[in-house]
């Protein structure tokens, strides 16, 4: 993937990034952003989307979880912290590696930093414009047809039931990184009472992408109450 310079982002011309499928974790299909260099990491790992949820109920975050091919899903370690590693040889102890811009998903190198341990809480992406960061500007290129396909795999009653386990949902709309901070904050999709956007800019650019999946969901009579707010 190639990007352009952009006014207000750190976009090196020219430099090449990589956006990986991670699958559906929080009610939507992830991405990860490596760099061009840190793509070869695929031939060792199988990455998948992980929600980390906050032990004192302050949030959730979407990690990319990397479980060596070797050693199987026993052995499932964070992205960042094997990047870190590669790069810079170890993660001092009492630290951990965290995301600069708050989006956890984010694993460029020049995204990546020691905080640590114990100031880290759970925290909202510190993005003033999400629009101009550069995983909005790739995630927004990917195919729309990538989400309708990947849910195919799944019958539309099972994939209900895959949601339903959902306590935190990021915003559907695939490119926005905003995640409940409390279950039930986001408006919720009033056709499939399922899908959720943190506002309602986020739902009409999302609606060319859901309306596929929402109209073959089965209609919700028997649920509504259930999730009506
Ligand atoms: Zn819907
Ligand atoms: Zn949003």
């Amino acid at each position: 993937m190639k990007f352009e310079k952009k006014s207000d982002d750190s976009i090196v011309p020219g430099f090449m990034f990589g956006l990986v499928i991670l699958g559906p974790a929080a009610g939507k299909l992830k991405y990860t952003l490596l760099d061009k260099q840190d793509i070869t990491l695929l031939q060792n790992y199988i990455l998948e989307a992980y929600v980390d949820v906050d032990r004192n109920g302050e949030g959730a975050c979407v990690f990319a979880l990397a479980y060596d091919i070797k050693r199987g899903k026993d052995a499932g370690r964070y992205i960042q912290d094997i990047l870190w590693e590669k790069h810079y040889g170890g993660i001092a102890p009492g630290f951990k590696v965290a995301h600069r811009n708050g989006i956890t998903v984010d694993n460029r190198l020049e995204n990546l930093t020691l905080q640590p341990k114990e100031n880290s809480h759970f925290r909202a992406s510190t993005l003033k414009d999400p629009e101009h960061s550069l995983y909005w500007s790739a995630v927004v290129e990917m195919p729309h047809e990538a989400e309708p396909l990947y849910m195919k795999l799944f019958t539309a009653h099972e994939e209900i039931s895959l949601l339903k386990e959902e306590r935190y949902f990021e915003c559907h709309y695939p490119p926005c990184t905003r995640i409940e901070q409390r279950p039930q904050e986001f408006h919720i999709c009033s056709l499939c009472h399922i899908t959720r956007y943190c506002s309602a800019t986020c739902q009409s650019l999302d609606w060319s992408w859901h309306e596929p999946i929402c109209l073959q969901r089965p209609r919700p009579l028997n649920i509504q109450g259930h999730l009506d707010r």
